[in-house]
């Protein structure tokens, strides 16, 4: 691995040498930061807001695998995945830390490659990266991101506020993450068992870039604060959409139907996973990685998001007794089950 580029060894550069080599383009933006890299802790300020703090602890070969995610697009992803947790309490995402753990196999190569898609994510969504730990491992690659973020009070979102009647929404569309997998996952066994073969992604740029770049959804937060929608409930679709309605569900301790039909799949999800021999719904409902936002809304509020293109109204919140159901295209009733991110793995 790392054929292609320049080695440096980490160990020339020791632990402070590489910390101050990674963070030498860190620039702060956000009013929020007082102090950031360079001390033993940052100094944030939110002056009144409450502060929002989400963790991820992503480890090679459980949750990337490096024979096809570029570390470029690891250190983009790592952080998205993570801001994503902040605007799904419905906050403003405003600083990270990067931590992490490297085995000797890693050049500093891989490590500025890794994070210039980590500032790079950073950058575009306007957080700062104030911090972080770097340690060797023993095997593999680490990495942990925490987002801190705030909000008002009256404007933090939980799982549990979903209301009886509620409309039940989700941004964007579901199931192209899980679907670029198969398709990299395919290309992978090709490639191990015959190494000249190139990989054939040609006509599959939005399912692979779902998986390998996706795209937290601060902008549907934008969206719904400017048409002066607070939703009621919600969560970031991580697990799969069946997962999260049963998050939902449970801790807002109602039920709800959610229709078949109206999940937003997009063409090519669509005919890649016939091509996988795979059911679309299937996979929006259990594939995971979408990073879209799940969200339910007062009924009175369906004027102001029914012409919104990104937002699709996919079912609606009943009693509890009612149960968690899927109303298929052919009018059947099933049980929502959770499969997420076990069946995710088992299936790959
Ligand atoms: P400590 O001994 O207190 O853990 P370190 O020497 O690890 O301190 O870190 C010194 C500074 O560098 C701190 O501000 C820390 O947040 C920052 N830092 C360390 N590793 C990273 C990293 N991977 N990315 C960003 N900042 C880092
Ligand atoms: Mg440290």
């Amino acid at each position: 691995m790392f054929d292609n580029i320049a080695k440096t060894n980490l160990e020339s550069l020791g632990e402070f040498g590489l910390i101050a080599h990674i963070t030498s383009a860190v620039k702060f933006k956000q009013p929020t930061t007082v102090k950031g890299i360079g001390d033993d802790a940052a100094v944030l300020d939110f002056s009144g807001k409450k502060t929002l703090v989400s963790t991820d602890l992503l480890l090679e070969g459980i949750h990337f695998d490096l024979r096809y995610v570029p570390l470029k697009h690891l250190g983009y992803k790592a952080v998205q995945v993570n801001l994503s947790d902040i605007y799904a309490m419905n906050g403003v995402a405003s600083q990270i830390t990067f931590s992490l753990g490297l085995s000797s196999k890693f050049p500093l190569e891989a490590v500025e490659e890794l994070y210039s898609g980590a500032l790079l994510a950073c950058e575009k969504y306007h957080v700062d990266l104030v911090g972080g730990d770097t340690s060797a491992s023993a095997q593999g690659l680490v990495i942990s991101v925490t987002s801190i973020g705030h909000a008002a009070a009256e404007d933090i979102v939980y799982r549990s506020g979903a209301q009886e009647g509620d409309l039940l929404c989700v941004s964007g569309d579901l199931g192209g993450a899980y679907v670029g997998l198969q398709l990299l996952e395919r290309e992978k066994r090709i490639f191990l068992e015959n190494p000249n073969i190139q990989p054939d992604l040609e006509g599959k740029d939005y399912v692979v870039e779902r998986q390998l770049k996706p795209e937290s959804r601060k902008d549907i937060v934008q969206l719904l604060a400017d048409l002066s929608v607070k939703p009621t409930a919600m969560i970031d679709v991580s697990d799969g959409l069946a997962s999260e309605i049963l998050h939902i569900c449970h801790a807002s301790d109602k039920g709800c139907k959610l229709h078949e039909d109206k999940i937003p799949i997009d063409p090519m999800t669509y005919d890649t996973s016939r091509e996988f021999g795979l059911d679309p719904t299937v996979c929006a409902l259990n594939g995971g990685e979408d990073y879209e936002l799940l969200f339910t809304i007062q009924q009175a509020d369906y004027d102001r998001i029914k012409n919104q293109p990104d937002i699709s109204v996919i079912g609606y919140i009943t009693e509890k007794s009612a149960g968690c159901e899927l109303i298929s295209k052919s009018g059947k009733v099933h049980p929502i089950k959770a499969q997420g991110w076990n069946a995710f793995r088992d299936n790959s």
